[in-house]
This record gives structure tokens, C-alpha cells and sequence, in this order.
């Protein structure tokens, strides 16, 4: 697949002066529900609906979803507010259900583009659509499996395109249910800059909170939307709970976002430049992570050199680091004397961490 113009045809249709905001529950729960928040987002930036029908869970014995009998009562949404709806489909029987009852976008969930095999099935069912086809991240942080799914169906004939970044799993606990990982989805969107990219704070956070900075950096990175997981009363939602929020909350949020997208010579140096500072930010960012990492395992050498007695300095292992990294920083253009400014601070960072762990 070539980066193509075409692929982000469907979203320049809208004719928004601001992102793409998608928004509604993580899951259909009733009629009176599903019309409820529907209404709420009437007025608001938000012109699709979301609302899951069928629910991938990771374990047996949560919400699954109401399954197709939700879809009318997206059906009726659409009709008296004017939304366009959208779902997740997983197989190509939910895909038949959702054509049948007019559902205008179709997301894949992250469980879903883990697998080759569902995913052609999916885009099989779909051949020469033209309805929008939205593919969310893999859990696992891999670009070409990404990638793969948006081929499949662009070699379908589906050329109504976008992708959804929705974070990645790790089996270590972070801030985040779902780790951002910026660095994948931008690195796709350089590959393919006319790919319509939203951001789903939602999953990414997995808590209310820090939805809001979320959706920030994603406009700052130049993304495309956003897809808000949003309810008329969250703290009782029958799935996700805790990362929902009220399509009051949402409005206000929508005021709230600086839209960084302005147009002329002068703007698009500024979008540029603020595109790039923001990638800094997002590495920086990932600098911190790294070195506080680094300093817990040097916490951990010096519990285990009081256990035997060494001591804290080992000039061996440090030079044989130094030596090492310089050769590294050759490969990547950094300077001999860049590499020793930087690992003499790490090295003493490293040195008062153990001292410190050693005298308590
Ligand atoms: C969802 O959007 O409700 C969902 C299940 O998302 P994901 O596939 O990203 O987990
Ligand atoms: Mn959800």
C-alpha cells in the first residue's frame, strides 16, 4: 500500500474545522441508554456515534455485549439525532448484521488485528465497500501487524481507511491500562501521512483522568480525531467504568483542546514545528522511564552488594561500559564527548542510588 490521498477522502467529506470526535459507550446497554447519550452528544463536536454491540473480553464472565438487538437501538439513535454510528465487528457475521442496519463506520478491536485470519475474513466480507473501515492497534506493539490489517483490506477494494491508536499491552503495571508507545503511531504516520489516525484515550488511560492530556498530545502530534468513550452515568457502566466519561465532560474537553491545525505558510511551519517539539516531548518522556528504570536495578546491586560486602565502585565494569557505549554512540552520530558527560551523570546518579541503599 502507497501513502494515497484517497485513503483520507471519507474524513476530508465531513468538512470539520476540528478533529474527527468520536464518542458513546464502551457498550450498548439498553434502548433507553443508547438514546439517552446519544442526545446528549447531539450538539456537541462529536458527530459519530460509538457504541460496542459485541464485546471482546479478556476474561470469561464479563459484559459481552446485547449483541444485534443493539443495533436498532443505534439505528433509532442515528435517526433523531443525526449521528453517524459506528461498532466494533470481529467476524463476518457481524459485519452482514452491522450493513444490515446502516452502520456507517466499522472499527476492528485490538484483539481482532492480532489475527490474520479474522482480519481477511473481515475484509472479505467487506470487498468494495464503501463504508469507513477504522483498524485499532494490535495489543501487541507491533507496527507491520498493523500495517497488515490496513493492507488486507486496502487490497479488498475497501478504500475508506483509518486507524485507531488504542495503546499496547505490557504485563508490567504502568499509569496506563494500555501503554501509548507514541513512537509506533507516529512512526505510521510518517509512512502514511494521508492515513486518517485517531486517538482512543480511553483504552490508553483506562481511568478518566488523564484523558483530557492524552487527547492533547495526539492534537499537538497532528492526529486526525479522537474516539471518547463516553456515558450519561460512567461510574455504572456495565463495562469500562472507570474510564468513561460524561458527554458533558466530553463537551468541555472539546472547548478545552488546543487545535494546533491552522492554515497558511506561516501555520504550517508552526504545525510542523509543534509536530516535531511534541515527538521531543514524547522521547524525553521515554528518557525519564529509562533512567528511572536503570536506577531501580542499580538499587537492586547495591541491596545485593551489602548482602556480600562489595564495594560500590568497580572501575572494570564501569570502563568496559564506557567503552561500549561510545563505540554505540559512533553508530548513531553521537560524539566520544557527548557519551562521557552522559554516562559519567548516569554512572554517579548510578553510584549515589547504591550508597544510598547501602548506608540505610
Ligand atoms: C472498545 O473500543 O470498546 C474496545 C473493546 O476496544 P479495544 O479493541 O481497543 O480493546
Ligand atoms: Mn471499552
Amino acid at each position: 500500500m502507497k501513502n494515497k490521498k484517497e485513503l483520507r477522502g471519507w474524513l476530508d467529506k465531513f468538512g470539520l474545522d476540528h478533529p474527527l470526535v468520536i464518542a458513546g459507550p464502551c457498550s450498548a446497554e439498553t434502548e433507553a441508554q443508547v438514546l439517552k447519550i446519544a442526545h446528549q452528544l447531539k450538539d456537541s463536536d462529536a458527530t459519530v456515534f460509538r457504541a460496542g454491540i459485541w464485546k471482546p473480553r479478556t476474561r470469561p464472565g464479563n459484559f459481552e455485549g446485547v449483541g444485534a438487538l443493539g443495533l436498532k437501538w443505534m439505528q433509532k439513535a442515528k435517526e433523531e439525532t443525526g449521528m453517524m454510528t459506528t461498532t466494533e465487528v470481529a467476524n463476518a457475521n457481524h459485519v452482514d448484521l452491522a450493513l444490515k442496519h446502516d452502520v456507517d463506520i466499522l472499527w476492528i478491536g485490538a484483539r481482532t488485528t492480532v489475527s490474520p485470519f479474522i482480519v481477511q475474513e473481515i475484509a472479505d466480507a467487506l470487498q468494495g465497500t464503501d463504508k469507513t473501515v477504522l483498524i485499532k492497534n494490535p495489543v501487541n506493539p507491533d507496527l507491520s501487524l498493523w500495517l497488515g490489517a490496513v493492507e488486507r483490506f486496502y487490497t479488498a477494494d475497501v478504500k475508506n481507511l483509518g486507524v485507531i491508536h488504542r495503546g499496547f499491552s505490557t504485563y508490567e503495571k504502568t499509569r496506563y491500562r494500555n501503554n501509548p508507545e507514541w513512537q509506533i503511531a507516529v512512526d505510521l504516520q510518517n509512512r502514511f501521512p494521508d492515513l486518517p489516525l485517531i486517538l482512543d484515550p480511553s483504552h490508553i488511560a483506562g481511568r478518566r483522568d488523564i484523558i483530557f492530556e492524552l487527547s492533547q498530545t495526539a492534537l499537538d502530534l497532528n492526529y486526525d480525531g479522537l474516539m471518547i468513550e463516553t456515558h450519561h452515568d460512567p461510574d455504572n457502566a456495565w463495562s469500562d467504568a472507570a474510564q468513561q466519561i460524561t458527554p458533558k465532560t466530553l463537551i468541555q474537553f472539546t472547548e478545552d483542546l488546543r487545535i494546533r491545525k491552522e492554515v497558511g505558510e506561516a501555520a504550517e511551519f508552526k504545525n510542523k514545528i509543534n509536530t516535531l517539539r511534541t515527538q521531543i516531548d514524547v522521547i524525553d518522556h521515554q528518557l525519564i522511564e529509562t533512567l528511572g528504570k536503570r536506577m531501580n536495578i542499580a538499587d537492586e546491586i547495591g541491596a545485593l552488594k551489602k548482602v556480600h560486602n562489595v564495594a560500590v565502585l568497580q572501575s572494570k565494569r564501569w570502563n568496559e561500559i564506557l567503552g561500549k557505549m561510545i563505540l554505540q554512540g559512533e553508530n548513531k552520530n553521537l560524539s566520544e564527548e557527548f557519551i562521557l558527560k552522559v554516562f559519567k551523570a548516569i554512572h554517579q546518579e548510578s553510584i549515589n542510588h547504591q550508597e544510598k541503599v547501602i548506608n540505610n
